[in-house]
Formats: C-alpha cells, sequence, structure tokens
C-alpha cells in the first residue's frame, strides 16, 4: 500500500478534492502525523470515521519498525536501524548538542539516510564496501526524522532543529526522494523546519548540486573532498571518476552564488594517505577565495584494515597548516557521524549479530 508521504502536499489535497473533501483537510491530517506523532488513521479524531476509513483503504501512515537502537554520551547520541522489509534496513542518527545547564540541548540534529548501501564506493566507508541496493521513497526518508520526532514528543524533549544528509548512500544521487523529504521537512505543513537547518551532504554529483542551486532553497551543501589532488581522490572515490576538484570547487562557487549560503568542504583524515602537511597547504590553495569551511573528519576505522585514524598530533598539525595557509577550519572529533557511525555500522554491527556497543565518543 502506497505510504502517504510518498505523495506531495499538492497531491495529497488534490486528492482529497476528488473525493469531495475540503482542501483543508489535508492540513488536518499531516497535523496529525507531524505534531502529534500519529501512526494510524484512526487516531485522527477531527476527521469523520468515514473519511479515516477510507484513508485507510488507500494508504497507509505506519512508522518504520525498530530493529536496533542505541546510545552513547549519555544519550546524547542515538542510534537506530529501522526496518524497511524485504531485508533492508535504514540507519539514522539523533545528537543532541550544546546543552545548558540543566540538560536541555541547544541543537537536537538528526542524520538521515537516503539509499539503502551506496554505489560510490568511497572506500573508507563501511556503506561503500555493501554495494548498493536501493533508492529510499520520501517517506521512508521522512520516517527517519519522525521516528525520533515522535520520541520527543512522547517525552516531551526537545524538538529537532537540524537534519543532516549524511548517512547511508549519496543523497544527490536519489535526487527526487531527497528533495521531496526536503519539502516535507520544511514546509509549514510537514515539519516546518528552517530551510537552514537543512544540510545535504554529496560526494560530488555535480548535476545534482546545479539541480540544487535551482530549487530555490536556502539549504546548506557540504561537499567532500578527502583530498586535496584529483590523482588521490579517484583513488579514494574511485566513482569520482571524470569530476575534478576544479568542477567541485566551481559548483561549490556557483551554489554559494545562487543560495548565498557557505559551502563546507568534508575531509575525512586518514593516515598517512591524506594527512600530510603539504597536502593540508595544497588544500588551503585550491579553495582560496572561495566562502567554504572546511570540516576535518579524523577517520572512524570500520572499512578494513588498511587506512587508520591519524593520532591527535597530525590532526592537529594538518589543522595549524590549513588555518596558517588561511582556510577557515575547524575538527569534528566527538561523534564521527559524517563517515563512519552513520555509514552503514550499525547495520553492518546487526547483521553481524554483534552485542559489543558501539564507540561513538573519541
Ligand atoms: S561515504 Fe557516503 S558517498 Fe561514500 S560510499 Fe559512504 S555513503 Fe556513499
Amino acid at each position: 500500500m502506497r505510504h502517504l508521504l510518498d505523495l506531495s502536499y499538492e497531491e495529497i489535497e488534490a486528492e482529497f478534492a476528488s473525493w469531495g473533501e475540503p482542501r483543508y483537510r489535508a492540513k488536518q491530517v499531516f497535523d496529525w502525523v507531524f505534531r502529534h506523532g500519529a501512526t494510524e488513521f484512526d487516531a485522527m479524531t477531527n476527521l469523520t470515521p468515514a473519511l479515516r476509513a477510507r484513508l485507510a483503504e488507500a494508504f497507509t501512515i505506519a512508522p518504520l519498525p525498530v530493529l536496533a537502537e542505541r546510545r552513547a554520551d549519555d544519550g546524547a547520541t542515538v542510534k537506530a536501524l529501522l526496518d524497511l522489509g524485504g531485508g533492508d534496513a535504514v540507519e539514522t542518527v539523533r545528537m543532541d548538542y550544546d546543552p545548558d545547564e540543566d540538560g536541555a540541548p541547544d541543537r537536537v540534529t538528526v542524520c538521515i539516510s537516503t539509499q539503502v548501501g551506496c554505489a560510490m564506493g568511497c572506500r573508507f566507508c563501511a556503506t561503500g564496501l555493501q554495494g548498493f541496493t536501493r533508492n529510499l521513497s520520501p517517506a521512508e526518508i521522512v520516517a527517519q526524522v519522525l521516528h525520533f520526532s515522535r520520541a520527543s514528543l512522547a517525552a516531551g524533549t526537545h524538538r529537532i532543529t537540524n537534519i543532516v544528509f549524511m548517512g547511508m548512500g549519496e543523497p544527490l544521487a536519489n535526487y527526487a526522494g531527497t528533495i521531496a523529504a526536503i519539502r516535507w521537512l520544511t514546509r509549514p505543513e510537514g515539519l516546518g523546519l528552517r530551510q537552514r537547518g537543512i544540510t545535504v551532504s554529496t560526494v560530488g554529483v555535480i548535476r545534482g548540486i546545479e539541480r540544487l542551486a535551482e530549487e530555490g532553497l536556502q539549504i546548506g551543501l557540504t561537499i567532500s573532498l578527502h583530498a586535496p589532488d584529483d590523482e588521490l581522490r579517484r583513488n579514494l572515490i574511485p566513482t569520482a571518476g571524470g569530476t575534478t576538484i576544479d568542477q567541485l570547487i566551481e559548483a561549490a562557487r556557483m551554489y554559494i552564488d545562487r543560495c548565498g549560503r557557505r559551502v563546507t568542504f568534508a575531509y575525512a583524515l586518514l593516515d598517512r594517505v591524506n594527512d600530510e602537511p603539504e597536502q593540508a597547504r595544497a588544500l588551503a590553495r585550491r579553495i582560496r577565495g572561495i566562502q567554504a569551511h572546511v570540516n576535518l573528519i579524523p577517520y572512524n576505522p570500520t572499512a578494513g584494515p588498511d587506512l587508520r585514524r591519524p593520532n591527535i598530533g597530525r590532526v592537529r598539525a594538518f589543522l595549524r597548516e590549513l588555518q596558517a595557509a588561511g582556510a577557515n577550519a575547524t575538527v569534528r572529533i566527538e561523534r564521527g557521524v559524517e563517515i563512519a557511525a552513520a555509514c552503514g555500522q550499525l547495520r553492518t554491527d546487526v547483521q553481524r549479530a554483534q552485542t559489543r556497543p558501539i564507540a561513538l565518543v573519541e
């Protein structure tokens, strides 16, 4: 049966109109879904029983069942593995940031997946090594956010403020699913998040970046570089193929011009592969003059024995070189979500039936 969130809001309004129902019914239904956490039409008590029955015959709003859930950072990080059926599963992570004195987070970010597996084959990524299975539908992407937003509603805790498309899969390789999910997450009748609270992270799908820039959205963009030169980048990201770093930087410039947003370049630091001081200087030279931030992510080993995490001294030295060369850069160590923790680690872990907790904390 079709999930209601696989249709756009406008399509659902049109469906209601064809049933002879007023347009505002759509708003009522999505109030229940997004603001009350409803998971069945029967809960929607301001709809007539006949309409509830008709909706239940035509659509579902069922959540994705939870296969596993793990916590770290004293509960400030929660990872969930959700069942997509047919043996497929998807991973999503909630991270609470900057708690005040009472422990209330200033920012609640959910990292979501857009594909089962990934075709990009990055050498340092557990998901990439598993290969590509399929794209997620818009409803399956939004369901990951709803999983955590329902939990917040039930517990009366802080609402989600940010979404990062940095989980399993390449979001811009599932462009239709990604953009439809963004519409649901940002429109007032949906989750109503600020566009600026959403970030799409891509390994470099140029056509996708161009399309995203045309959408008239104010969402953030992260481009994974991972190397200061094309030869090394192709080695780390075999599917980078003919896409050069110059083309990516050009795409970033275009995105900044069109959307007025700073772009982030992600750079996974791999011990003695891409973390030498001269590589930091080369990276800084390449991105000079562009309104960008470099997010250094020390590798969280998952993908195989040949890649290692640099020690903290090498990480600091790389950062120093970048900053000395004029680049705006920071290191993200504390969660490790950007690379390994959100790239199929839990799925792999569950598949191997291991019981040890995942180390999310440095
Ligand atoms: S790092 Fe991202 S783009 Fe690369 S293989 Fe993993 S999921 Fe795909």
